[in-house]
């Protein structure tokens, strides 16, 4: 556990305009200039708007600001027509490390497929982007008991054809949908769980040693009270946050959790 560093990832989602967005940064910055916090201890990554993205590089690249960002989409494609797509490769461009995949809205509001999810995973790769795939279960999965083979079969989908040295770098996040945007939040013991099962089934997939390797994040109404508790479990290795990240003290204060 102790060999993968913790990453803290706000999903802004569709809010925040760019200008909306630099404010909010400004305010995480400034928050976070704390010297008394060692922040090398944490990656902490935002995921803004498509259209903010220009303007949290030029703030990035200017500041002491430690922070990496990401796409919360990309295009399965490099380029082309394909009206209103954006490739990996300009996130690439925009000095984007992350892009989040198949997150829970773009599955049911845009009918994103397993199979197109595989496809954009491997064209962040492709981008040299670290796609972060998010997999997990709605309500009635969880009443019915099949979350973790639903959460499998999302994962293994989702990973086809990759090679063991891109499994390294990937990073799963575990986000149980009737958990996100809803204040109920999964037990520390169900993220666990659930991240061991998906350890253990990219070590059959893949190999063990890859497997240890790759970061697990839980989300789902993640806030500064309850992610030391969630960071404590042993396969655990980071949150995605939604809500909770748009407010720039509660995220200093989820990125400054203690352990
Ligand atoms: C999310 O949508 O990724 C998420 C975890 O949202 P929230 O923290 O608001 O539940």
């Amino acid at each position: 556990k102790f060999d993968r560093k913790p990453l803290i990832a706000g999903n802004w989602k569709m809010n925040m305009d760019h200008v909306q967005g630099i404010t909010l940064l400004q305010k995480l910055a400034w928050t976070l200039s704390d010297a008394r916090h060692d922040y090398s201890r944490v990656e902490t990554a935002v995921f803004p708007p498509f259209t903010d993205l220009r303007g949290v590089q030029t703030l990035v690249q200017g500041d002491k600001l430690k922070l990496v960002y990401g796409g919360q989409d990309l295009s399965p494609e490099d380029e082309g027509a394909y009206t209103g797509d954006i490739s990996g490769a300009f996130l690439a461009k925009l000095g984007c490390a992350y892009v989040l995949v198949g997150h829970s809205e773009r599955r049911s509001i845009h009918g994103e497929t397993d199979e197109l999810l595989n496809r954009k995973v491997k064209a962040a790769y492709r981008n040299n982007l670290t796609p972060v795939l998010c997999a997990g279960e709605g309500l009635e999965i969880r009443q019915a008991g099949t979350h973790v083979d639903h959460t499998l079969n999302q994962v293994r989908a989702g990973t086809v054809g990759l090679t063991s040295e891109q499994v390294c770098e990937l990073v799963v996040a575990y986000e149980p949908v009737w958990a996100i945007g809803t204040g109920e939040v999964a037990g520390p013991q169900d993220a666990q769980e659930m991240c061991a099962a998906i350890r253990a089934e990219l070590g059959e997939l893949f190999d063990a040693d890859s497997a240890a390797k790759v970061r697990l994040l839980y989300g789902g109404s993640v806030k500064a009270a309850n992610v030391a508790a969630i960071l404590r479990e042993r396969d655990v290795d980071g949150v995605l946050v939604g809500g909770a990240s748009l407010d720039a003290a509660e995220f200093a204060n989820i990125v400054r959790f203690e352990k």
